[in-house]
């Protein structure tokens, strides 16, 4: 769990704004960026080991605002919501203050290389079990076809039945398997993809974001997360 104490930097004429996390303050923006009316404690924002994020007012008079709309004591966030502080609305640029603080921070993405391995073999495993169900289907496809042929053309009557049951048969086999191809495929793969996402993240949670265009292998080369650029160790 990581822990924010979010205000207007104090003793200053000009403040920027401070940001305290384990007792160190780091500060951003320019001298006198942050207007008067942000409180020196205005907000906690907490970041569990999932990266959900948590802003809570820290008296009963602060002005929070989540994508425009007054927040109450508690709220949840993601990345993506506009923060904003007191009645002028000063806007937090949470996508910086995560960089500045992450960039000090490095993280071991070892458990990684098996999470993309697994993925990229449970891909592969998938792929041709669909091309031999495909194969496989066209089998019975064929025999269909044949059956109907022997049905239409030979004049025994005994055996026509039989070929007009043996066609349906086969006709049935084909549908099961084409449509086993087409419905529970789709579905593992998107499961396999589900799992995925959740798990080849970046191990920081102040920026837990899928890293899923980026291969291991070029993880550990570029020594960095694209995104919050915290250091990756393997
Ligand atoms: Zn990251």
């Amino acid at each position: 769990m990581i822990e924010l104490i979010i205000g207007r930097e104090s003793g200053v004429e000009n403040p920027r704004l401070a940001v305290t996390q384990n007792g160190q303050t780091q500060y951003f923006g320019t001298p006198g960026s942050v207007p008067k009316d942000v409180s020196r404690k205005h907000c906690r924002i907490q970041v569990g080991a999932d990266s959900k994020m948590v802003v809570e007012d820290l008296t009963d008079n602060n002005f929070i605002y989540i994508n425009g709309s007054d927040c109450k004591r508690k709220v949840d966030v993601s990345l993506a919501d506009t923060i904003e502080l007191g009645p002028s609305k000063y806007r937090l640029d949470m996508d910086t203050i995560i960089k500045t603080l992450s960039a000090k921070q490095s993280f071991s993405i070892k458990h990684l290389e098996a999470v993309y391995d697994g993925y990229q073999k449970e891909k592969f495993d998938m792929q041709v079990k669909q091309g031999k169900l495909n194969a496989l289907s066209a089998l019975p496809g064929v025999l269909s076809m044949i059956s109907i042929g022997a049905a239409v053309f030979l004049q025994n009557q005994n055996i026509r039945p039989w070929a007009i049951i043996l066609a349906a048969v086969f006709a049935l086999v084909f549908a099961v398997i084409r449509y086993r191809n087409a419905t529970i495929v789709p579905l593992k793969t998107r499961r396999m993809d589900d799992a995925f996402r959740e798990k080849y993240v970046c191990p920081n949670p102040l920026c837990g974001r899928f890293l899923g265009a980026t291969p291991y292998k070029e993880l550990v080369k570029n020594r960095s997360c694209p995104y919050c650029r915290s250091k990756f160790t393997e």
